[in-house]
């Protein structure tokens, strides 16, 4: 089946689907982004992702494309066109297109939106979240503003790929203190011996992940212990469990970090319970 891609106002042919080599988010990496799951053919968490949409843009001093109810529209076309039950919605916005200059455009320059969709392997996913997957451990070089989802992704490239290198699905990333900051396209969690689910707070460090939050409501719901502080690799070696989270892979038990094995080395019985239970507490529309 062909897919549709929505760019500037148009549904076009996804192979079709273009910006102009002087748009700034190609130029600059000017621009921002959102990944929303979508399940049953309907978005979790648009709300949430919405809100997060608007702050990225507002940091920046960015554009509204449109209002968040026109762009709901626009995801849930994409969404309906490609025919995707489950997957992810992909949105975009940047600065726009303007002659090579690094200070903004003139205002009312429009900035650029496109919105993809695209189905999950949902037997792969299923598959690594029985298993549980490994990640490596690797410097986390990036600059201090990562609480904006911006498109500027190169040390989180970096990282994933040196992950892939070593047989790895997710690298976590350290801060010069020794503390996992996050994932590098996920937030990171353990499991402590005695029971408490630990991830770091939520700073210029990280990434306010929205499945990090719906987590949080989970954990608060459930009455389990919860603590949001940062914690070291060591800490994490010697953790019973770790999970990452993101819209994509929701709650992902980590069975290895660095080659050794998280507790007894299997998916852990709490990361198991909250991927089982997360979409009791996510909101669909
Ligand atoms: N941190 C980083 C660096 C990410 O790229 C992502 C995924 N976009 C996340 C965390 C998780 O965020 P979310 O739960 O909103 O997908």
């Amino acid at each position: 089946m062909s897919r549709i891609a929505y760019v500037n106002g148009q549904y076009v042919p996804h192979g079709q689907a273009q910006v102009g080599i002087e748009d700034r988010g190609y130029q600059f990496a000017d621009g921002v982004y959102e990944v929303c799951e979508v399940r049953g053919f309907r978005l979790v968490d648009e709300r949430r992702h919405m809100a997060r949409l608007d702050r990225s843009l507002r940091e920046l001093r960015m554009a509204h494309p449109m209002t968040p109810k026109a762009l709901g529209i626009v995801m849930r076309e994409t969404v309906r066109r490609n025919r995707v039950r489950d997957g992810i919605v992909y949105v975009q916005v940047t600065r726009g297109e303007m002659r090579r200059d690094f200070p903004f455009p003139p205002d009312g320059t429009p900035p650029s939106v496109v919105v993809t969709a695209r189905s999950h392997d949902t037997v792969k996913l299923e598959k690594q979240a029985a298993e549980g997957i490994a990640v490596v451990t690797v410097p986390d070089i990036r600059w201090q503003r990562v609480d904006i989802k911006s498109v500027a992704l190169l040390p989180n490239v970096l990282a994933k790929q040196a992950a892939r290198e070593q047989g790895a699905r997710e690298a976590w990333l350290v801060d010069d203190q020794g503390r996992v900051t996050e994932g590098a396209s996920s937030n990171a969690w353990i499991v402590t011996r005695d029971g408490k689910l630990v991830t770091r707070p939520l700073s210029g460090d990280i990434l306010p992940g929205i499945t990090r939050s719906v987590v949080v409501d989970l954990i608060a719901r459930e009455g389990l212990g919860f603590e949001e502080r940062p914690f070291t690799v060591q800490e994490a070696y010697a953790a019973r469990e770790a999970f990452v989270t993101s819209a994509s892979q929701l709650v992902m038990p980590v069975v290895s970090i660095d080659g050794r094995p998280v507790g007894n080395g299997a998916p852990g019985l709490i990361a198991s319970a909250l991927r089982r239970d997360y979409h009791s507490q996510a909101e669909f529309s």
